[in-house]
């Protein structure tokens, strides 16, 4: 679900105009990116596999509470920078967004308290068992997405600027799509 939680951030753009792409682009991911240097440390794990099947050990990230930090975070970064703009608001939903999207995806590896402190269930519905519905779904979420943003460029940007955020917005999808195309199973 890589490529849907940037879609998220991008489709956001539209309600809020103010905030800069890159931000909202950076916001749904705010989990992963906080993922990468914990698997560096060796604190949180992954090990790649084919599409919708990689095996994450990510039980501080991705956790509820792991979740609900990193939304705080993010809701003290919006309003360091766009308060006016509610931009704390948009921000930690944003960051929350990720766990709820994972909720659905992932196989059952997210833990409720941090390093799953108690041994609670873990969660994930493990729709990403259906790697083909759920990249149509994520393939949607972009187009959908870029379309969007398209529209509130068209209408907000002068000239033939609107053209280039769009433009470098699409790309970047693209390319994430066709990252992820050899990874999926054989039909
Ligand atoms: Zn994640």
């Amino acid at each position: 679900m890589f490529i849907g939680h940037f879609a998220l951030g991008v489709a956001t753009k539209k309600i809020a105009p103010t905030l800069p792409i890159w931000i909202l682009l950076l916001a749904p991911q705010f989990m992963d990116l906080l993922f990468m240097p914990l698997v560096a440390l060796g604190i949180e794990g992954y090990e790649p596999g084919a599409y919708g099947h990689d095996t994450l050990d990510a039980l501080y990230t991705h956790s509820l509470v792991g979740a609900a930090v990193i939304a705080a975070l993010a809701y003290w970064i919006g309003n360091k920078f766009w308060r006016d703009s509610n931009g704390g608001l948009i921000l930690a939903a944003l960051s929350f967004s990720h766990w709820i999207i994972d909720l659905f995806v992932h196989h059952q590896d997210m833990a409720i308290l941090p390093g799953n402190f108690g041994g609670l269930p873990l969660l994930g519905f493990g729709l990403w068992n259906f790697e083909y519905s759920v990249f149509a779904i994520e393939v949607a979420m972009a187009i959908s997405a870029t379309a969007f943003y398209v529209q509130w460029a068209r209408a907000e940007q002068k000239g033939l600027r609107w053209f280039v955020g769009p433009m470098l917005v699409a790309a970047f999808f693209a390319i994430l799509i066709a990252a992820d195309i050899p990874r999926l199973p054989a039909l």
